[in-house]
């Protein structure tokens, strides 16, 4: 029985499928992975979607992959990858199924004359539709951390990172249990981009074995491979 009724249920349906239909009456479902923009904050430089998933997008990401952001612009489907800023859930080892969350930030820079970073820039709005495709990438923190971590940034190439940070701040909060982190972060400033320079700096303070280097561009110029 439990195999047939999705079968009925189709042949009813048919050529649209059972999924189409559920995406008329919440728009979270359906045979896409979709997600809801619940909140915007714009910085200067980045503007943060908060949003929250539909059920086909996979619970479990690791700190540091990305999801793929899906625009219809002039008719054609246009995807684009934005790193997750926000820390998946806590370790199972702290009493949870562990890399679960339903709801998930990205920050997107927008690039001059760029066709989707500036229509979410400038044009989401909260309660905003849009589709997703699953978390992925290599580039995420490896288990178990290692004891020691070095973090090269630049400009927005700091997304990835905020969440590896923001999940070692959740797990091990300021105490001793945290690895040497030294993060060298380049940029156009006197300090990380908002909305995220504050957060390290306050971090850097509460966490002696976080060390933040800022490297300003506009005074001392770009990082150079030879330089130690
Ligand atoms: C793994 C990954 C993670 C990422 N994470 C983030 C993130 O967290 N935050 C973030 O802001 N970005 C991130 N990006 C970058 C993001 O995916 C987009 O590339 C970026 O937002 C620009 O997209 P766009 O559609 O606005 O620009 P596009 O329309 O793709 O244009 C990009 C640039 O190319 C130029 N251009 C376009 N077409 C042509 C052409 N035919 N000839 C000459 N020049 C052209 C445009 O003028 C523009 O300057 C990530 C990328 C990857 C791969």
């Amino acid at each position: 029985m439990a195999r047939t009724a999705p079968r009925l249920l189709t042949t009813f349906t048919t050529p649209l499928l059972p999924d189409d239909y559920a995406g008329l009456f919440d728009p979270l479902r359906g045979r896409e992975i979709r997600g809801r923009i619940t909140d915007i904050a714009h910085h200067p430089d980045f503007t943060t979607l908060t949003i929250e998933p539909g059920p086909g997008l996979p619970h479990r990401f690791e700190a540091g992959q990305f999801i793929g952001l899906g625009l219809q612009v002039d008719g054609v489907w246009r995807w684009r990858c934005y790193s997750l800023t926000n820390p998946p859930a806590p370790s199972p080892s702290r009493g949870t199924d562990g890399h679960t969350r339903r709801e998930l930030t990205v920050s997107v820079k927008p690039v001059p004359d760029g066709r989707i970073s500036t229509r979410l820039a400038d044009h989401a709005r909260p309660g905003g539709i849009i589709r997703l495709s699953a978390p992925g990438g290599d580039f995420h923190l490896p288990s178990p951390v290692p004891g020691k971590l070095l973090f090269v940034t630049a400009g927005a190439g700091i997304t990835p990172v905020m969440s590896m940070l923001r999940w070692l701040r959740q797990e091990y909060g300021t105490s001793d249990g945290w690895p040497d982190v030294v993060h060298v972060h380049s940029e156009r400033g006197a300090e990380p981009a908002r909305p995220f320079g504050r957060e390290l700096r306050e971090l850097s303070e509460a966490v002696p074995a976080y060390r933040l280097i800022h490297r300003d561009t506009t005074a001392d110029g770009r990082l150079r491979s030879e330089e130690r």
